[in-house]
């Protein structure tokens, strides 16, 4: 008999927690019970798995007696004071928010990337799943610097509202309708109107004048790689689009990797569709990898500025692979090899 295990997912009424289930479900998890947790706001709702209504609980210190994993996404605060209470009543934490992946004693993981290192979550019981921009880059990255390691990289991302959650969705949608019948719009999730427009901050900012998303994904990078002396600069930008992050990627390599030789290294990888042919228009964007599993990746060209440099245009759902997928396949592997 196929063993089961009991799950909470906390946050199971956001963005991240939503896609939290769907993902469980469509990858026929072995979920025992499923408790749904979030704030005091969304007590007593039910949400839908597996064709049941389940009911939404107030997270507590004591809401983890019996629950074998926590999937984590209800923001930073939340992680920091809740995940040692779940550690302690037994589960594993999976934790979808910033508050520990840089935590030298937690595994930060893309199991295409560095799966061995889930085995570190023996040391606090918690496992941190990567910024959403990060995911998607490594991804395309890892293939690339196995066969000729990376030695700096320019990054620019255009960042999808879903990356900010369900308030953030409707601020988009409310704005769009607005403006289009001709009324004024305010803003609310982030300091400037999105609708229509594109905004050069992703989080807040920091005193070295980058955000936290631009120096999240220099570090994460560097963790999961498992190189600290790769170079990585970022530009994170927020862009009018629902779901799928994109991201233009240059990077320098140690020895050349021709183009026809990157695009055979990506499409051997596991999780990675190459989309590139530019004369019949296609390379990968938004609105077609959103809903879907894979990191879409084309516009695959070689920096003639410098010796060994590569452009490429990576793509996307940041709610799937940049959150919710990669959480559940952090949890296949400890089902299947650790618990
Ligand atoms: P969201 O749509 O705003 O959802 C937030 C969830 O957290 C809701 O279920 C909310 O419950 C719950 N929550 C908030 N405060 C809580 C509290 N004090 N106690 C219990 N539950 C609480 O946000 P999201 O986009 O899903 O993001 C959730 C987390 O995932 C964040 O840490 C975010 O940084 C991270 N993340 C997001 C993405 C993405 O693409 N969106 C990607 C990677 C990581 P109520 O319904 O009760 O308000």
């Amino acid at each position: 008999m196929i063993r089961k295990f009991n799950i909470a997912v906390v946050g199971a009424t956001g963005a991240v927690g939503n896609e939290v289930l769907r993902v469980l479900e469509e990858r026929d998890f072995p979920v025992g019970e499923l408790r749904l947790l979030a704030s005091e706001r969304s007590e007593g709702n039910f949400l839908e798995f597996r064709g049941e209504e389940i009911l939404v609980e107030k997270l507590t210190r004591d809401s983890f007696q019996g629950v074998d994993i926590v999937l984590f996404s209800a923001g930073g605060a939340t992680s920091l004071e809740f995940c040692p209470a779940a550690v302690d009543a037994g589960a594993v934490c999976i934790d979808n928010s910033s508050a520990w992946r840089m935590n030298p004693e937690v595994p930060l993981v893309v199991p295409e990337v560095n799966p061995r290192d889930i085995a570190m979550f023996r040391n606090k019981g918690i496992i941190a799943n990567p910024n959403g921009s990060t995911i998607q880059m490594v991804m395309v990255l890892k293939p690339l610097h196995d066969f000729s390691p990376i030695r700096r990289v320019v990054v620019s991302t255009y960042q999808a509202v879903s990356g900010s959650g369900r308030k953030a969705i409707d601020e988009l949608r409310i704005q769009s309708g607005e403006l289009l019948n001709g009324r004024p719009v305010e803003a609310g999730v982030y300091p400037h109107q999105i609708a229509f427009n594109c905004l050069p901050q992703v989080d807040s900012f920091l005193e070295n004048g980058y955000t936290r998303e631009e120096m999240e994904l220099v570090h994460e990078t560097r963790k999961i790689i498992g190189d600290q002396g790769l170079g990585v600069t970022a530009t994170a930008v927020r862009v009018p689009v629902f779901y799928g992050h994109s991201e233009s990627v240059n990077i320098e390599t140690t020895d050349k990797i021709s183009v026809a030789r990157a695009r055979e290294l990506l499409a051997a990888a596991p999780g990675i569709h190459v989309d590139d042919d530019v004369n019949n228009a296609i390379y990968p964007i938004p609105v077609e990898a959103a809903g879907q599993d894979e990191i879409f990746v084309g516009r695959i060209r070689e920096d003639e500025t410098v010796a060994n440099g590569l452009n490429l245009w990576v793509v996307a759902d940041n709610l799937r692979k940049g959150a919710a997928l990669n959480a559940v396949q952090i949890a296949e592997v400890l089902v299947k090899e650790y618990l």
